[in-house]
Formats: structure tokens, sequence, C-alpha cells
């Protein structure tokens, strides 16, 4: 905690004066009765931490200087321990071991990540969810919480898929059809639309009673293919793997398809694929089109692609985890057309919709698509029973919906059309600043609100034009390399720093000569622009202090600004 340090309140129910106390079974059932809050201890152990948060989160850094290694100290112990304790004497040891060594998610300068400001009012709205600890598994333990859930996926089914009145008058609250499922994240989400895609290929046909009984290898046999397939953008999410593996498919089926120079997926290439897959007897269950990359947040050509998948008669699968937000912008809105072809759509709140982290959601086009994986257990989930734990991939689960609802509510259309043309047009500004800075190189322009540049000095761009020019492939190589190194080193002292954080990845860039762009890939720094209070002359402060960092630094700098004279020298005079 580096500016409101905690003091421990005092204790007045203390047993003893000691730090730890003896378990009795009057003290442990006491930390189950309801205390008399404010004037309770608890109440003012509440009031002070709230207070310790708040000075947490108002301070613009990203983090304290303090190596890892010495934050694992204090997580040393391996014992459980023996004797309870004070809850003011916890809290106050956390807020300097864990709270004040966090990452300030909140600061206007963290701007590398897709998960960080949240709106205030989620705190204290958080309290309801934890108190009632309702499990949306079962009806019985959960009530309102259902139905308030199903209302959330009814209003992003519509956001996505804009029915009339009636469809959700039918189907928003009807058992045994779902409009989504809600879950903890954008992984769970594509696992289960991936997952409703596999049983509905591989389904129940005569004597074969379908995959989720069978399993995969009496299902290909059955059905007789050789394999099965997932063609997706080269650029979409490591959670399309983990799907692919739990879903016996395979990692190796996953089939990455190439982007186009707008880090869009080459829609002719994967109907050439699917063409070619369709020869070796290999069945396509699913294409995935990405709505929002995570590396450069671009989006496919969703109309295409739904195209594609009637044709191939597979799943269509959108993954807007991070993108799908933007539907909220009526300005910006048409950048997802083609999403409501779609017959599954993943959107994660916790990211563009300023919920807390552990918000995700998958929407199907058809009501009926959860019928795929529904299982029901008759001690505990019965047919036609309107329990939510029968169409989801996780069990007990919390009332996280509440969140997206109150943001929805709270925040509205309107509201989250401001923060999302705002986080557009300011990366759209900043993508101008980087284009039109001498030593900086934009290496993807932001569709929404991300994007990715890296430190180029003028005289390497110079450089490298040449090298470009006379094809000269090896001082390419050897620039890129010495860059690549640079951008690193760049992103790890700025984060060290903990004053601002970008985050970096690798991709592509055109910065070589045809043949070999497509393999190489570059070192970038990657941008989201996630905080409403993040401004331009943030931004701004940002390039001056990675330009000041490159400045100082004396081992890669000056071996890249003598090798770029060396390679404009040697491409000047000769050819
Ligand atoms: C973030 C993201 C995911 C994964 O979501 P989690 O909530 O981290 O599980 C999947 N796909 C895309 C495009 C994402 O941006």
């Amino acid at each position: 905690m580096s500016k409101a340090s905690p003091q421990p309140v005092s204790q007045p129910q203390a047993p003893t004066s000691d730090a730890t106390a003896i378990a009795s079974a009057e003290t442990i059932l006491k930390i189950f009765t309801v205390p008399e809050a404010p004037n309770s201890t608890l109440g003012q152990i509440e009031q002070k931490l709230s207070q310790d948060l708040a000075g947490f989160l108002r301070d613009n850094i990203v983090a304290l200087e303090k190596p890892l290694s010495d934050i694992e100290a204090d997580f040393n112990d391996h014992s459980i321990p023996t004797r309870p304790r004070f809850v003011s004497d916890y809290v106050d040891d956390i807020m300097h071991t864990l709270v004040a060594q966090s990452v300030h998610t909140a600061s206007p300068s963290f701007i590398g990540h897709m998960t960080s400001a949240l709106p205030h009012f989620v705190l204290p709205l958080s309290k309801i969810m934890v108190a009632l600890n309702q499990n949306l598994v079962k009806i019985e333990t959960s009530k309102a919480f259902t139905p308030l859930e199903r209302q959330v996926l009814g209003m992003m089914h519509h956001l996505v898929y804009q029915q009339a009145p009636q469809f959700y008058a039918e189907f928003q609250h009807q058992a045994d059809t779902a409009l989504g499922a809600f879950c903890s994240g954008g992984t769970l989400a594509n696992i289960t639309a991936l997952w409703i895609a596999r049983n509905n290929l591989l389904k129940a046909q005569g004597e074969f009673k379908g995959v989720s009984r069978h399993g995969l290898a009496k299902a290909l046999r059955h059905y007789g293919f050789d394999d099965i397939a997932i063609l997706v953008s080269e650029r979409s999410h490591y959670s399309l793997g983990k799907a692919a593996d739990l879903l016996g498919i395979g990692r190796d089926n996953i089939i990455s398809i190439a982007t186009d120079c707008h880090n869009k997926v080459d829609v002719a290439q994967m109907r050439a694929k699917a063409q070619e897959l369709q020869v070796r007897n290999i069945r396509v269950m699913a294409i995935v089109g990405v709505a929002g990359t995570t590396e450069t947040g671009n989006i496919d050509d969703l109309t295409a692609l739904a195209t594609l998948a009637k044709e191939l008669h597979c799943h269509f699968h959108v993954d807007a985890a991070w993108g799908g937000a933007t539907l909220l912008s009526s300005q910006y809105r048409h950048l997802l057309r083609g999403i409501e072809l779609a017959d599954s759509v993943t959107i994660d709140a916790h990211k563009q919709m300023y919920v807390p982290m552990g918000a995700g959601m998958v929407l199907f086009k058809d009501p009926t698509a959860c019928s795929a994986i529904v299982h029901h257990a008759e001690y505990i989930l019965r047919k036609g029973s309107k329990d939510l734990g029968s169409q989801t991939l996780e069990g007990s689960r919390p009332g996280m919906a509440l969140q997206v609802h109150a943001c929805l509510q709270i925040i509205g259309q309107q509201g989250y059309e401001i923060l999302i043309n705002r986080s557009i047009n300011n990366a759209r500004a900043f993508a101008e600043k980087i284009a039109n800075h001498p030593d900086f190189e934009l290496t993807s322009a932001p569709e929404l609100c991300l994007l990715t540049y890296r430190y180029v000095p003028a005289l390497v761009k110079h450089a490298l034009a040449h090298a470009k020019i006379h094809n000269d492939d090896a001082s390419l190589e050897q620039l890129n390399s010495l860059l690549d190194d640079l951008c690193q080193h760049m992103q790890k002292t700025q984060r060290e720093m903990g004053k601002s954080f970008v985050s970096r990845t690798r991709i592509p860039l055109a910065s070589f000569t045809q043949a070999k762009s497509a393999l190489r890939k570059s070192v970038v720094f990657r941008v989201v622009l996630a905080n409403p209070l993040t401004t331009l002359d943030i931004l701004d402060a940002v390039l001056i202090e990675q330009a000041h960092i490159a400045a100082n630094e004396l081992d890669i700098m000056p071996q890249l600004l003598a090798l770029s004279q060396r390679t404009i020298a040697a491409n000047s005079c000769s050819k």
C-alpha cells in the first residue's frame, strides 16, 4: 500500500490479547452470526477496508517495484495454521502482503489487457452476491436469480440476434430451452459452443446413441468419417485448442487458416482447406470466426464465413469474447455485421462490458440447441425443471449474472455507446500519433480499441526500407531481430518502472519481402484501451516514457544503429 497504510482497528470482542486464540465452539460459531454493523468489530474492519481499497484504487501507478521472489517469501508457509486468527489481524497482514503488491489494473496508464477498471457501483453490489450465496445450478438454491440470469441471456441474445418480442416472450423463461449459457468466461463459453456443435454433428441415429453416450471412436465409425476438424483463423484464441483437446477432437484437428494483411481470416483459403478435408473424408464440424482477435483486435468477415458454414453444413461459431460489446454502440455495431448469422456467439461481460471477472456467456441462435448437451439426474436435475445446471458445463455457480444485469441497467445502452465510442476514437487518435511519430511504427491499426506498434528509430526505418527494396533478407532479419530484443527490453523495463503498462505479443509484419513476411513473427507492443479514464495525454506520456527507455538503452540500441548505417551504405552504393 503506497499511500493508504492500513491501521488495525481495535478488537473489543477479542477473547485474549494474543494474536491467536485457541478455537472454541463459541468463537467459531460466532463467525456465522450476523454482526450488528456498523458498530461491530467486523463493521469497523469493513469500513477501514473500504477506505484502504479506495486508496489503492486511486493510486495512478501500475505496480510497486518489488521482485516476485520477495513477494513469494510472504507466502512460504506450507502448513495450515492450527489456531484461528482475528479477522482484523488477518486483514492487516493481507493488506501489506497481497493488496499492496497487486497490480493497479484500474490505473488509466494500465493499457495492456482486456480486463481492467470497473465502475465502482459493482463493489457494494458484489455484497448481494456473496451475502446471499445463491447457487445457480438449481432453482431451489437460487430462486429469483434464475429468472434474472435468463433475462440477462435474453437481453444479450436480443443484442446479437434481434428477434421479435414474441420470440423472447416464448423462450426467455421456457424450461428445456435456453437463449444461452452463462459461465465463468470466454474459455468456458467457447468449449460449450463446440460441445454443442460436436454433439449435434454426431447425434443419435438408429442403434447409435450419440457421441455423448458412445464416445468419439464409435461416433466416427457410425458416421463413417475418418476424422473431424474445426477451421479457425490463425489469430484465434488458444481456448479453442483447449476445447478441441477436451472434446476428444484433438488440438491438431483445429486447423488454422492464414489471415490477410488486415489480420482477417482468408475465407477463400478456408474454403479450399474444407474441400481438401472433404476429399480426405474429414468432416468439418465447425468453423469459428473471431470478432475482435486477442492479438490485433480485428474482426473476420462474418457474413462470408456464415455462407461457407452453410455450404459445409457445419456449425458456425463466432468468438466475440472481447469484441462483442461493440454491438452496444449504434455507431460501430456495423463492424460486426454477419454475427447474427452465427449458430452460437461468445461474449465476455468481464471485458468490454466492465463487469468484474467471472462473467462469460455463449448465446444460441436456436433456443433448443442446448438439448444437445442437456443432462438429467433424477435426484437433482429433473426433466422439465428450470434448473440451469442441466444446461451448463459448470455445476455450482455463483449469481454473477447480477453484475451483468446491474451494468446493463445502470450504464444502459446509451452509457455503453459513450464508453465504446470513446475507446475506439481514442485508439484511432493514438494510432495516428504513432503513425506520425518519427521513431515509432504502427504495426496494426485499430479496428476496435486494440492496436499494436513498436519502436523503430528513424534511422532504422530508413535502413529497413533500403533493405526491403534491395531484397536484402539477411539485413532485414538482423534488424528485425534486434528490434525484437529492443521491444522486449522496453516493455519489461516499463512494466518494472511501474508507472504504465502495455503488453507485448508477436505478430507477422509487412516489413519483410513477400515470401518471408508470413513466416516471421515480430515482437510488438499491444495496447488495449479498456479504461474510460485513459486520456490522450496519458497515452502521450506512455510514448515519451518508452522513447526515454530506448534512449538510455546501451546494448541493443548501439548495435541497431550501427547495423542500420551499414545496411544503408551497402544498399546504396551497390546494385
Ligand atoms: C479473452 C478471450 C477468450 C477467453 O476468455 P476468458 O474469459 O479469458 O476465458 C476467448 N476468445 C477471445 C477472442 C478472447 O478475447
